[in-house]
């Protein structure tokens, strides 16, 4: 019988976080802060987050950073996760790849995000914190924290923007399930949002609002530090995990990849599956291909600009090098409610620069195609996230069905869908759009960066 699953034990989950800024060769710009223009220290991040991610955050110097051994225990729970041949999957296609993917929606949360989720909590743990907070839009983020938080006896405070509150009351209930407290943003427990409601009572909140309520709530509460699941080079440090195991997987397969796949938010698991392979380009000069599959509604690798821009709708953030369609941009609202971000992490953003990865933008009618031909044969319904990165990876197999190569592509399956199959029915309803946004629009919103950048 031929080899589907290639599983590792155990006793082989990492040992050590890969950590690519070491070794790339253009390190990212500085953050700046937005009123001195200076170059921020890991002391500045400190009042907000806790002191190994801060210090993590910019560590350009060590390549390895070892995992905690509890932090280990808890990735036991749910790793080594798998790894794939998708053969039904190429024989649908007809094509002569070999497709196989990394499964992380095998993890309590239901993706990637859990991997980083452990690590912050552990560290603030460590640090004697005993409380941490976030915001979460649709609630992916938040019930990974929640998770994570209770198996370090931490108390976690997720503010929810108000509309997913009451239009995704499943995400609700997984945070409660594990023991977090969830406010819906706007909220009167904080300056920011009681701001907002006297002005406007019913106001229905935001990812900006609900970011601006959880960094108050941290720098206002002793032992208490604010989160965040994607974007940032720390999150991004954590996910190397994926690919690591991915590494010494495809070599029991015996095969190497000649293309890397993942969907794009804000980087964190396209990280994760790339940077471990992307070292050997680096370092040895291998030519593997790393494609970043973001929305065609939200193209900020494949139309934005690379300048300073705020992390944050309201400007709260220090100044990242990023590219970027401008931080007032409004994603239009698909699905894959964890790709709708202005921008890409600041690692990411240089690499991309660099040459050294691509991107390419998924319409959302195309993403839930490619999400349903997957269900049906490798068995496991995709989050709308992950769906971009399975049409991604039709495209390049289709690809090599035209021309006769049998070329190796590895994708990441970030997470499962089965909390958004309300989604999957406004598919099958025909009722579900492509969003277009056009030129125009994009240089209107790009110019609220440019103006941080004169
Ligand atoms: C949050 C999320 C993403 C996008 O975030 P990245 O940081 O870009 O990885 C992708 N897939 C799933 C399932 C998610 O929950």
């Amino acid at each position: 019988m031929r080899q589907k699953k290639f599983l590792l034990p155990e006793s082989e989950i990492p040992t050590h976080y890969f950590n690519i800024q070491a070794i790339m060769p253009n390190k990212p710009l500085p953050f700046l802060h937005p009123g001195t223009r200076q170059p921020l220290k890991p002391e500045d991040l400190y009042p907000i987050f806790c002191k190994e991610c801060a210090d993590q955050e910019l560590n350009q110097t060590d390549v390895w950073i070892p995992i905690p051994e509890e932090v280990r225990e808890q990735y036991a729970s749910y790793r080594c996760t798998p790894l794939v041949r998708a053969y039904e999957l190429e024989a649908a296609l007809g094509t002569p790849a070999h497709i196989y993917f990394k499964n992380e929606s095998v993890s309590p949360a239901g993706s990637h995000k859990l991997n980083s989720a452990l690590a912050q909590a552990y560290y603030a743990k460590k640090q004697g914190i005993t409380n941490i907070t976030t915001e979460t839009g649709a609630g992916q983020w938040g019930g990974a924290l929640s998770y994570a938080a209770k198996k370090f006896g931490l108390d976690c405070a997720v503010y929810m923007v108000k509309v997913s509150y009451n239009q995704k009351p499943y995400r609700r209930s997984i945070m409660q399930t594990f023991g977090a407290a969830i406010t819906p943003s706007p909220s009167m427990s904080t300056r920011a949002g009681k701001d907002i409601l006297t002005v406007n009572p019913n106001d229905q909140g935001s990812l900006g609002c609900a970011i601006s309520e959880a960094i108050e709530l941290a720098v206002t509460t002793p032992n208490c530090k604010y989160t965040l699941g994607s974007v940032l080079n720390h999150v991004c440090l954590h996910q190397s995990i994926i690919g690591l195991e991915a590494e010494k997987q495809m070599e029991l397969a015996g095969e190497y990849p000649d293309i890397v796949i993942a969907c794009f938010g804000g980087g964190s698991n396209f990280s994760g599956i790339a940077y471990p392979f992307m070292r050997h380009n680096i370092l040895e000069g291998k030519k593997t291909r790393f494609i970043a599959a973001e929305p065609y509604s939200c193209p900020k690798l494949t139309r934005g600009k690379f300048e300073y821009d705020f992390g944050d709708e309201s400007g709260l953030t220090p100044l990242l090098p990023m590219y970027t369609l401008g931080h007032k941009f409004k994603p239009a609202t698909i699905h894959a409610g964890g790709l709708r971000y202005h921008g890409a992490g600041v690692i990411m953003s240089q690499l991309m620069k660099d040459g050294f990865m691509e991107a390419v933008d998924i319409e959302q009618l195309d993403s839930f195609k490619a999400g349903v031909l997957f269900a049906q044969t490798e068995g496991i319904i995709p989050a709308p996230e992950s769906c971009h990165a399975i049409a991604a990876t039709i495209g390049e197999a289709l690809k090599c069905k035209e021309t006769g190569e049998a070329k190796t592509i590895l994708f990441n399956l970030s997470g499962h869908g089965f909390v958004d199959m309300s989604a999957y029915d406004q598919y099958f309803s025909g009722e579900m759009v492509n969003y277009h946004v056009s030129d125009e629009t994009l240089a209107e919103y790009i110019k609220s960066a440019d103006a941080l950048n004169q």
